[in-house]
């Protein structure tokens, strides 16, 4: 393959060498990598000169952006969506005897985070949209169900407004637990419903019915890993949307607390003249997001909507125009009824592989000096959760979706040219494995 100009011209930062651009050879079209600039270096370099790297201005900064972007009182940044969406289950007092249910079809995550509070994951189907289906949820309703965790898969929503609904129909069936953690107040007894948490570590930017996810779930995570839409290289946020009595001030404080090991001040609060002494109240957690994240975050956020989102849209417009008209290929559903997605993933479907050709595509595709990828092996196919016995057999669109899904590169530096060659690799590898 022709070395291309474009692989040539991509380097991990613009006028920096760093050395990380050697494992790009041979010349691939990468998957997803970050929008690193000049801007980012410098935003970081001065938090590196602040004197102050660890929680401080910075992060408090972002989540304030982040509040006013979703349109949420308080949001509290951490330093993953899996630690952040853990303290949750946490929070809600979930653990033995009690059930999570999600969608089969999610990154382990999910899954996870659930596991580590020792409760049961109830695992449903998905929809042709690669959603959580929300009757399958209903069915799925017990007295030990404590939390639904919908994915937002690719960008694209899933059925929120559904799901809360669904939770609310449901509270007789809900037989809440006391959780001594959370301070003069039971959230359980409060709240007197399954908790909807939502998993939007895909779809920061996506809307319902024009409202930003965040706006919908009682409580919504972020994450800001290195692939993400909007990346802190590694990263999470909560927003908190709990009704009333539920003060969001509280709840803040509360996950604040608890992501710096339930002590009562944090290091900038310790930094104030005499102020050294602290309780613990709860053994907490560490998990707080340091400035350093913070400063890229926020030069990330202010030109999200502007260029990150737009730039997206107009990849995957370009993928459709190249795939709509030819019938051996399935599109993603990019928006539908009042969702519309973020364009995170482009998770193309070929209409009749198998999985075993789905990943004789990719090699054909890998040898073609582009890199694809796999969102997700469902959770049943994995060893860990195979072995507990869930079966992937009681899942079958999750299967459907999956063996026949591959996920396109799509990130702010990808050019047209490079579009237009992911485009003729996969078309090329398709006509080589299936012979048409
Ligand atoms: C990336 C991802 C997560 C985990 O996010 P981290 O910030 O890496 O913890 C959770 N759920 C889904 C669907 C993801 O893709």
């Amino acid at each position: 393959m022709e070395k291309s100009s474009t692989a040539q011209k991509y380097q991990w930062g613009v006028g920096h060498d760093l050395d990380n651009s050697r494992y790009l050879r041979p010349p691939m079209i990468p998957f997803s990598p970050p929008r690193i600039d000049d801007r980012t270096v410098k935003a970081v370099e001065e938090v590196l000169r602040s004197g102050w790297i660890t929680t401080g201005p910075r992060t408090k900064e972002f989540e304030r952006r982040l509040a006013a972007y979703i349109g949420v009182d308080r949001v509290l940044a951490l330093n993953s969506w899996t630690n952040a969406c853990e303290l949750v289950l946490r929070w809600y007092g979930i653990g033995p005897g009690d059930e999570v249910i999600l969608p089969a079809y999610t990154y382990c995550a999910t899954a996870n985070i659930v596991m580590h509070v020792g409760a049961k994951p109830v695992l449903v189907d998905v929809l042709d949209d690669f959603t959580i289906d929300p009757e399958a949820v209903r069915k799925a309703m017990t007295n030990r169900t404590k939390c639904i965790i919908p994915v937002d898969v690719g960008g694209l929503p899933a059925r929120v407004n559904d799901l809360m609904r669904i939770a609310e129909e449901a509270t007789v069936l809900f037989t809440p637990k006391v959780n001594l953690r959370v301070a003069g107040s039971n959230p359980q007894m409060r709240l007197g419903r399954a908790l909807v948490l939502s998993d939007a570590a895909h779809s920061f930017g996506a809307t319902i019915a024009g409202q930003p996810t965040g706006r919908q779930a009682d409580i919504t995570g972020y994450s800001f890993h290195a692939v993400k839409n909007l990346t802190t290289a590694e990263g999470g946020a909560l927003a908190f949307n709990l009704p009333a009595p539920f003060n969001a001030d509280e709840l803040y404080a509360w996950f604040n607390t608890m992501s710096l090991h339930g002590q009562s001040k944090d290091a900038l609060a310790k930094t104030q003249p005499g102020a050294w002494r602290y309780d613990v109240e709860f053994p907490g957690y560490k998990c707080n997001m340091t400035d350093l994240q913070a400063a890229i975050g926020l030069v990330e956020l202010e030109r999200y909507d502007a260029e990150t989102l737009p730039r997206r849209a107009a990849i995957c417009a370009r993928y459709d125009a190249a795939f709509r008209d030819d019938d051996r290929f399935v599109l993603p559903t990019m928006q539908a009824d009042d969702r519309q997605g973020c364009h995170h993933l482009y998770m193309l479907r070929v209409a009749h592989a198998t999985e075993a050709q789905r990943d004789a595509i990719i090699t054909a595709i890998a040898k073609r000096s582009v890199s694809v990828n796999v969102h997700f092996i469902p959770l049943p196919m994995l060893s860990y959760y195979k072995g507990l016995g869930y079966r992937i057999e009681d899942h079958p669109n999750t299967y459907a979706q999956y063996s026949r899904e591959i996920s396109l590169p799509v990130y702010f530096d990808l050019s047209d040219e490079q579009v237009d060659q992911v485009v003729a690799a996969v078309k090329a590898a398709v006509s080589e494995v299936l012979g048409a």
